[in-house]
């Protein structure tokens, strides 16, 4: 199968097409627009691969999307092109209205075209996967204290607290979250009105190499290691539910490759941490790894919260480990020492990325 993938040059796309090329004998075109978040560095151990292509080229044109779906005929359309950033949907909504509504639009309808020209086999065949977010689903709120239990839904000791399932209503808080909802509402119409095969995944925080080092986790490891404040939004006690982004693209492909049309499955790594648990983890395993003479622990900023913050979201991850048989392989503590350790040994990817392309001209942090 030949698979294209927008956005492949960002953090989960590049880890898409690391998985296809690596694990597959799939063919990958990766159209991307190369914004601030889009690098090809990410894909420099895949890219000489005869079975991987490159496009630059923004969702938005749509007279660019047909020629490459008319040049390159895939057989399934994976959409992760989209601004991803709250703090920059805060700042500017302007191009998270453009890329993640009217990009996905435009996409939407190149690949009604291009699918209703396909013949019988092939037209049965295609899929359009779109990739979403748990952040449409809004706020679980706040969790009655003391925390306790484990897994998922036991965080409250004996008491069952509210998970997203598929069947949550959306109810998205941030310019960012609203977009995506819109492109999700776009994503299940065509689907529902056209027959186009679409495929919906709602996923939570992921974290793992090549991550942009505006994003929390990448931020906190860099920021420590040069001495600088470590940022907290708030208290800290905002809870997010993380994903390794590994474990998150074979979801992807299986959900693209085994997935039934019209179902939405929602991608979670059953690993809920507060934002200052996350970062006092950072802080300790560089310790470990980097010692510094007092802790990493007395670098933690408590800076103005952002604006609209939800409090908690947290995944159900049943339906496609029911039906997929998919499962994350790491858990938080596996997944963040890898990270660390990624990180540690790819400074020079992260000064690269920086070097002109991100200002850092605030300590707002997104998780
Ligand atoms: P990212 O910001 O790292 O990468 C986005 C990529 O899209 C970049 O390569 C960028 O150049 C490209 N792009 C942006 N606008 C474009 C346009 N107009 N045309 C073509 N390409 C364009 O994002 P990410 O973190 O890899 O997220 C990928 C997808 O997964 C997004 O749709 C996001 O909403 C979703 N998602 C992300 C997370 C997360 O934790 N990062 C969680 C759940 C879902």
């Amino acid at each position: 199968m030949k698979l294209l993938i927008t956005g492949g040059a960002g953090f989960i796309g590049s880890a898409v097409i690391r998985h296809i090329i690596t694990n597959t004998k799939d063919k990958v075109v990766n159209l991307d627009k190369l914004t601030y978040a889009g690098n090809l560095e990410s894909l420099s151990e895949v890219s000489d691969s005869g079975r991987y292509a490159f496009e630059k080229v923004d969702i938005c044109n749509r007279a660019e999307v047909d020629r490459v779906l008319a040049q390159h005929q895939p057989g399934a359309i994976m959409h992760l092109a989209a601004e991803s950033h709250v703090d920059r949907s805060i700042d500017g909504p302007a191009a998270f209205i453009e890329t993640n509504i009217v990009g996905t639009y435009t996409l939407l309808e190149a690949a009604r075209h291009y699918w209703q020209g396909l013949h019988e086999q092939r037209r049965t065949n295609f899929r359009f996967h779109h990739i979403s977010t748990d952040e449409v689903y809004g706020d679980l709120g706040e969790l009655p204290s003391p925390l306790g239990g484990e897994g998922p839904g036991e965080r409250g000791g004996d008491q069952e607290l509210p998970l997203f399932t598929e069947q949550t209503p959306y109810a998205p808080s941030s310019p960012y979250s609203a977009s995506k909802a819109s492109s999700d509402h776009l994503a299940r119409a065509w689907q529902r009105t056209y027959g186009l095969p679409v495929l919906i995944t709602n996923c939570s925080n992921n974290y793992g190499p090549y991550h942009f080092p505006e994003k929390l986790i990448p931020l906190v490891i860099l920021n420590a290691l040069e001495n600088k404040p470590l940022p907290v939004y708030g208290k800290g006690d905002q809870i997010r539910d993380w994903l390794y982004v590994e474990d998150h693209a074979r979801a992807l492909y299986k959900v693209v490759t085994e997935g039934k049309p019209g179902e939405t499955y929602n991608i979670g790594g059953h690993n809920e941490k507060q934002n200052i648990e996350v970062v006092q983890t950072i802080c300790d395993i560089l310790q470990e790894l980097r010692p510094r003479q007092n802790s990493y622990r007395e670098l933690i900023t408590h800076v103005q919260d952002r604006p609209g913050h939800d409090m908690r979201y947290a995944i159900d991850a049943r339906k496609i480990q029911r039906e997929l048989s998919w499962s994350p392989n790491e858990t938080f503590e596996t997944g963040i020492r890898k990270t660390i350790e990624w990180y540690l040994e790819n400074l020079d990817w992260c000064k690269r990325v920086q070097d002109g392309r991100y200002q850092r001209d605030r300590l707002g942090v997104t998780a």
